[in-house]
C-alpha cells in the first residue's frame, strides 16, 4: 500500500525550471512539493551560465547581493577564433540590467542557492531521491503522480502537476503529449582540461580543422566542449584517445602540454544534442515547462535561462489560480501562449547555428576566416546587439509583484526624478543663455 501526500502543486524535477518555480510559487503562498530523483545536485556538467536576465530576476527578488557572494566568474564578453583570426562575438557591457555580465557558476551551486532561499517559505517542500514514475488520473484529469521514494511507493495528489523533468521527461511520455522533433546535426563531447594563468582569459569558441572547441574558464581548469558530427563518438573512440588528444592540441595549440590529462574515455561525456518542442504544453491538471516542453541545443548556452524564464511566467500567471484552487485549462494555455514565441525564436536561431557547424565539418583542413566574418565583426555596435540577444533573450520575464515592491518603486522614482532634474536643468540653462542674448 503506497503512502499518500496531498499538495497544491507537485513539481517534478529539481533542475533550474523546477527549483525556480518552487521558489516563486512558495513565495506567493502556494504549497509546493518539488521532487528530485537524485540525492543531491552534484552531477555531470549541464551548463553553468547565469545570464544577465536571470541576475535581474535576483535583483527583483532582493537576493542578488547574496547570490553574488557565491563563488563565480564574470563573463563580460564572448570571443571566438576562426583559423587564427580572433574577434569579439558578444559584449554584455550595455545590456539594460544591473549586472552586465554572465555569471559562470556550477549549476549545483546555483540550485543549492535557490533552494536554500526557498526554504524560508513555509509552503516549500523539496524531496530528494523521489522519482516520479507515473501519472494519476481521475475522469480524464491528472490528479497527481506516483513516486518511488527511499521509503517505497508514494502517491502525491495535487491540483496541478508541473513537469520540469528535462529533455527525457518521463511525465511528458506518460501524458502522451505529441512532440515535434527538429533534428540536430551535431553532438558535444564535454570534458575538463587544466587551465594556466597565462591562457587566454575569456576565449570561448575555437574553430579549425573541421571542429569547434568551446573553452569555458572555470578558474584552474577549462570546461571544454568539442562539437562533433552527430553520432560520430563511437568512430572517434575507435580511432583512439591519442588521436583525440591530438585533435584538441591542433585546434588550441596552447593545450598541447596538458592533453595527456585525458587518460580515459570515462572523462569524456557525450551530450546527444536535441532540438524539439511540444505541440501542446498542457493537459487538464498538467503543465510542461523548461526542457520537458522544449529541449534546447547548447548552442548559445541559453537553455537554463529559457527554463528559468518559463518558471517566472508560470508563477506570474498561475499563482493566484493555485492559491484559490482554480487552475483552469485557459490558465495553463496562457503559459504556452506567453512562452512559445521566445522558444520558437531561439530554436530557429539554434537551428541556423547547427547549419553553420554542419558546413564546418566539410573542411577538415586548416580554416581561413571568410571575408564576410571579418566584415561583420567590424559593424559598429554588432557585438552589443549580440550581447543583448544572448544576455536578455526574447521577451524577458519579470517578477510581477517585485516590480511594484517598495525597493523597486523607490529605484524607479529615483530614476524618474533624476531624468526630470536633468530636463529642468537643461531648460533653465537654455533660458539663461537665451535671456543673455
Ligand atoms: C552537457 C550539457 C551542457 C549544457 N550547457 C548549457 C549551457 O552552457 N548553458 C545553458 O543555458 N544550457 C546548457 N545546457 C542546457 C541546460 O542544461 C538545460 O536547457 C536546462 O538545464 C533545462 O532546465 P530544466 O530545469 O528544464 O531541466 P533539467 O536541468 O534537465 O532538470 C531536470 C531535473 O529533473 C530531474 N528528473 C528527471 N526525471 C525525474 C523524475 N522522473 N522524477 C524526479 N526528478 C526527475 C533530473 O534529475 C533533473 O535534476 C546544457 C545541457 C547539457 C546536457
Amino acid at each position: 500500500m503506497a503512502n499518500t501526500l496531498q499538495t497544491t502543486c507537485c513539481i517534478v524535477g529539481g533542475g533550474p525550471a523546477g527549483v525556480m518555480l518552487g521558489y516563486l510559487l512558495s513565495r506567493k503562498g502556494v504549497h509546493v512539493t518539488v521532487l528530485e530523483k537524485h540525492k543531491d545536485f552534484f552531477r555531470d556538467f549541464r551548463g553553468d551560465t547565469v545570464h544577465p536576465s536571470t541576475l535581474e530576476l535576483m535583483h527583483e527578488l532582493g537576493i542578488l547581493e547574496e547570490f553574488l557572494h557565491v563563488r563565480h566568474q564574470q563573463l563580460r564578453s564572448i570571443s571566438g577564433v576562426v583559423g587564427g583570426f580572433r574577434f569579439k562575438v558578444a559584449d554584455f557591457s550595455r545590456v539594460p540590467t544591473h549586472c552586465k555580465f554572465v555569471a559562470l557558476m556550477p549549476q549545483w551551486d546555483f540550485l543549492n542557492f535557490v533552494t536554500e532561499n526557498a526554504r524560508r517559505f513555509q509552503g516549500f517542500d523539496l524531496r530528494m531521491q523521489h522519482e516520479a514514475t507515473d501519472l494519476l488520473r481521475n475522469s480524464g484529469r491528472i490528479t497527481g503522480i506516483m513516486a518511488q521514494t527511499p521509503d517505497g511507493l508514494m502517491e502525491i495528489m495535487a491540483d496541478l502537476v508541473v513537469a520540469c523533468d528535462g529533455r527525457q521527461s518521463r511525465i511528458r511520455k506518460a501524458a502522451g503529449l505529441p512532440l515535434a522533433e527538429f533534428g540536430a546535426p551535431i553532438d558535444v563531447l564535454w570534458f575538463r582540461i587544466g587551465r594556466h594563468k597565462d591562457d587566454p582569459e575569456q576565449l570561448f569558441g575555437n574553430i579549425n580543422y573541421g571542429r569547434a572547441l568551446v573553452l569555458i574558464n572555470r578558474g584552474d581548469y577549462f570546461q571544454a566542449g568539442l562539437i562533433i558530427r552527430k553520432d560520430s563518438f563511437e568512430d572517434i573512440k575507435r580511432v583512439g584517445l591519442e588521436a583525440f588528444r591530438d585533435t584538441i592540441a591542433q585546434i588550441a595549440p596552447y593545450l598541447r602540454d596538458r592533453v595527456h590529462e585525458l587518460q580515459d574515455w570515462e572523462e569524456i561525456k557525450l551530450l546527444s544534442v536535441k532540438l524539439n518542442r511540444l505541440e501542446r504544453w498542457h493537459q487538464p491538471g498538467l503543465l510542461c515547462i523548461g526542457d520537458a516542453a522544449h529541449a534546447m541545443s547548447p548552442a548559445g548556452g541559453v537553455g537554463i535561462n529559457l527554463a528559468i524564464q518559463d518558471a517566472v511566467a508560470t508563477a506570474n500567471l498561475l499563482a493566484d489560480g493555485l492559491r484559490e484552487r482554480r487552475v483552469t485549462d485557459e490558465l495553463l494555455q496562457s503559459v504556452q501562449r506567453r512562452r512559445e514565441f521566445p522558444t520558437r525564436m531561439i530554436q530557429a536561431a539554434q537551428a541556423n547555428a547547427h547549419k553553420v557547424f554542419a558546413q564546418l565539418f566539410r573542411n577538415t583542413g586548416p580554416v581561413k576566416a571568410p571575408w564576410q566574418l571579418k566584415a561583420a565583426v567590424r559593424i559598429p555596435g554588432i557585438t552589443h546587439v549580440i550581447g543583448r540577444a544572448v544576455g536578455i533573450g526574447v521577451r524577458p520575464e519579470h517578477i510581477r509583484d517585485a516590480r511594484r515592491s517598495p525597493a523597486y518603486r523607490n529605484e524607479r522614482v529615483a530614476k524618474i526624478a533624476l531624468g526630470v532634474g536633468i530636463a529642468v536643468g537643461f531648460v533653465i540653462a537654455y533660458r539663461k543663455l537665451w535671456g543673455a542674448r
